[in-house]
């Protein structure tokens, strides 16, 4: 890659009141999560359905993949920190996320037999795998680094900055509501390689606008010392092709991890008995390894105020693995409940299962100007929730939004089915959590850390979605069905796992809401 081209002008450009730079973030963003969402509404039913695994082999990858793209951001952050720059990792991860996304549209033949122990094209399979190693990778590389040179446009005092984010946030969810309804369509209903190439196509023309539009990010996202970037390092190669490099033998290794189970020997007895993937294995040292980090940091000379403050923001990130353990059901549970128990035509359209998903980013994308207006208003009465209330909220909303769809489970319709509405529903009570967690945890990132952890902390949010991701696809594993459960047996599976859902949301909002005065405590009343 070329020397950074890029000039710090000396008036930054603005449309609309913001950096130009926003918009160029804003649209790869929204390419790269059109990409992501459009994947993931399709992924359970291609594997369950092309492949034929097994409901559980299905919800485990699920988990497996998305855990793995949440938590390399970590990776990728720390990488473009030290070395690489924002923009070539952009740019890097992109490219890999092109790949990944045209590797997933080569689906192989279908296999034949019985879901769960049919005969699979076993090319194909490892095609698939390799896909989504890219894809995690890429990920990996890119999200991390698009959301912080945001955070890079404005002055530290900048008031559009909460604003700013808000935009980028609209940003990842209109990628999300287009892809769920347009890739989810093509893939059910054209054929599941046409969905995934479409990802791809849109991909690669995100990559090409950031391309022309790296100009605009005014030299905010460059490598910090360019020249010891591009100096010979080892063995004649700079430490700009070393991390490419890394980067390729990452992703076979993702390949291989993605596809591996252990057996926990003598320790099994901790996983109930149950071999586990190694992807659950490895997020249980990385949580290990965080919290060891974050002790020391603790132990540090930091004032007691600092550590007050990294203290609740520990405890938040914390309780964010809980919330998206149950929040990400929507791409597993959900929608096999849509696809196999669910009337889905309203207005006359017969809305395929993966479409459901848009559900989820409709809700935010209206409900976020509505909290952009409500919080200040509430803050200016004093009646602004603090963090801690705030995720306490998200959690009993999640378990509710679980209890409608256990509802509705349990009182279908008159032909034995569920309607389309208690899921609009379901995911409109699951969104107002969503707008008290997602949104806000970044905010919390960014001001309660102390600033010289804020790119680890930040990368340390990923990582604890990961840990949802992880946390979903095992839960998920309650909700599988066999082949040839009736419609009334899979009624009350659902039924009886998305109740235990709702309480596991209940019960940790009420913890929260019971641990709110004592954090609050920890950082004084404004935060
Ligand atoms: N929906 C948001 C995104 O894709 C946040 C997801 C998360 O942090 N788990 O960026």
């Amino acid at each position: 890659m070329s020397a950074p081209s890029t000039a710090v002008a000396a008036a930054p450009a603005e449309f609309l009141g913001h950096p130009k730079g926003l918009y160029v973030c804003f649209l790869t963003e929204m390419w790269e999560r059109f990409a992501f969402y459009g994947m993931k509404a399709l992924l359970f039913l291609y594997l369950t359905k092309h492949h034929l695994f097994a409901d559980e082999d299905g919800y485990l990858l699920l988990g497996t993949y998305a855990g793995l793209a949440y938590a390399l951001p970590l990776l990728g952050g720390l990488l473009a920190d030290r070395w690489l720059g924002m923009r070539k990792a952009v740019v890097y991860g992109g490219a890999l996320l092109v790949l990944g996304q045209l590797g997933m549209a080569w689906t192989g033949a279908p296999a034949s037999g019985v879901q769960g122990a049919g005969a699979q094209d076993a090319v194909a399979l490892q095609v698939m795998y390799a896909s989504l190693a890219l894809i995690a990778v890429g990920v990996g590389f890119l999200k991390p680094n698009i959301s912080t040179i945001v955070g890079r446009l404005y002055a530290e005092d900048d008031p559009r900055r909460d604003a700013g984010f808000t935009i980028f946030y609209m940003g990842i969810n209109v990628g999300a509501f287009t892809s769920s309804l347009i890739v989810a369509w093509i893939g059910e209903r054209i054929g599941w390689g046409w969905g995934f190439a479409v990802s791809g196509v849109l991909m690669a023309l995100g990559l090409v606008q950031f391309l022309f539009g790296q100009r605009h990010l005014l030299g905010h996202a460059e490598p910090p010392d360019p020249a010891r970037l591009r100096a010979p390092a080892l063995a004649g190669l700079s430490r700009e092709a070393w991390i490419y490099l890394g980067g390729l033998l990452l992703t076979v290794a993702v390949w291989q991890v993605l596809q591996t189970r252990v057996d926990l020997g003598p320790l099994s007895a901790l996983a109930g008995g149950h071999e586990v993937t190694l992807t659950e294995v490895v997020a249980v040292v990385l949580g290990a390894a965080l919290y060891l980090w974050f002790l020391r940091l603790m132990l540090s000379d930091l004032s007691a105020r600092d550590k007050g403050r990294m203290l609740m923001l520990m405890v938040l990130i914390t309780v964010s693995a809980l919330f998206w353990g149950l929040y990400e059901q929507s791409y597993g549970p959900w929608v096999a409940m849509a696809d196999r128990v669910m009337d889905r035509t309203t207005f006359g359209i017969a809305w395929t299962a993966g479409q459901t998903t848009a559900l989820g980013a409709l809700f935010v994308i209206a409900l976020s100007p509505v909290f952009a207006w409500l919080w200040p208003r509430l803050d200016r009465r004093g009646w602004n929730p603090g963090y801690p209330a705030k995720f306490g909220w998200a959690l009993a909303l999640c378990g509710l939004a679980f209890g409608v769809l256990a509802f509705a489970a349990a009182h279908p319709g008159e032909d034995g089915l569920v309607s389309l509405w208690w899921m609009v529903l379901a995911y409109f009570v699951l969104c107002l959590g969503e707008m008290m967690l997602s949104p806000i945890g970044l905010s919390a990132v960014t001001t309660l850390s102390i600033p010289r952890a804020v790119g680890m902390m930040m990368g340390a949010w990923f990582l604890f979605s990961a840990f949802g991701e992880i946390i979903a696809g095992r839960l998920g594993t309650w909700a599988a069905l066999d082949p040839g459960t009736t419609t009334a047996q899979a009624l009350a599976t659902y039924a009886d796992v998305f109740m235990r859902m709702m309480w596991i949301g209940l019960a940790a909002g009420a913890a929260m809401f019971v641990l709110t005065p004592v954090l609050r405590r920890l950082v004084g009343p404004r935060a």
